[in-house]
């Protein structure tokens, strides 16, 4: 199902697209985490600037994305993959080419100390990455963030138990989102949140009982979410 991510515009569409190349740049010199000594490598990781109106927030890059230079081309994301597909989408190409991919912290912080997975950013390393990713929100001005794992949930939602969010969706006030409700056309700044657990195999959650079920729930609201979007955007505007 392809998605038309991008807004159907065409005299800002350039303009946006140019802004995100320049924020790219901008982004991927940063490196604040080593001078402040929260990190020993820095090489934020980001993907193509695809101008979208559905984002996609995951927690970090993993261990062979700054070689790749690609987001999500390790192993959790290929499990992300066979979800979005399940929600809809054609194919990874087809996922990527209708989604902005970032994440919380553009950087790998390395292997967690338990020698499972990958380490969860420090909340230092959130705060200083965070103007990164507002300034990501406030180009893309989003209809939808789709936000995967329990640090880029809580950066919309607040710190809240997956069990009690996924298979639902959520304003960006935190009010739940009754399903067929209008989608929402003035969205700046306010998308419609979607929570995903992380799909790394080092998380127990989907293990548990009932959190399977969750997830379909989650995937069949994503698709519809998507379905949905094929209506026509609203005009491009600044979030500013
Ligand atoms: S994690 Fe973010 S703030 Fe830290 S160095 Fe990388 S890009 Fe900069």
């Amino acid at each position: 199902m392809p998605v038309p991510s991008t807004p159907n515009t065409t005299t800002g569409e350039g303009a946006r697209e140019a802004a995100l190349q320049l924020l790219h740049r901008r982004i991927l010199t940063c490196r604040r985490c080593c001078q402040a000594g929260l990190l020993a490598d820095c090489a934020p990781v980001l993907a193509a600037p695809t101008v979208s109106a559905v984002v996609l927030v995951g927690q970090a890059p993993g261990r062979l994305e700054p070689s790749a230079q690609r987001p999500f081309s390790g192993r959790a994301g290929q499990q992300l993959f066979r979800w979005l597909l399940a929600a809809g989408l054609e194919s990874e190409a087809d996922a990527r080419a209708a989604v902005y991919l970032t994440s919380i912290t553009k950087c790998f912080p390395g292997p967690a100390r338990s020698g499972s997975g990958d380490r969860r950013p420090t909340g230092a390393e959130v705060e200083l990455c965070r103007p990164h990713l507002d300034a990501q929100l406030r180009l893309l001005d989003p209809w939808l963030v789709i936000a995967v794992g329990q640090l880029a949930i809580a950066r919309f939602l607040g710190a809240h138990s997956m069990d009690d969010l996924v298979g639902r969706v959520f304003t960006a006030s935190g009010e739940e989102w009754q399903e067929g409700a209008a989608r929402p056309l003035d969205h700046c700044g306010r998308p419609l949140i979607l929570p995903l657990p992380h799909p790394s195999g080092a998380s127990r959650w989907l293990n548990q009982m009932g959190h399977r079920e969750q997830l379909g729930t989650a995937l069949r609201r994503l698709r519809e979410l998507l379905q949905a979007s094929r209506g026509p955007f609203p005009a491009l505007r600044d979030c500013v």
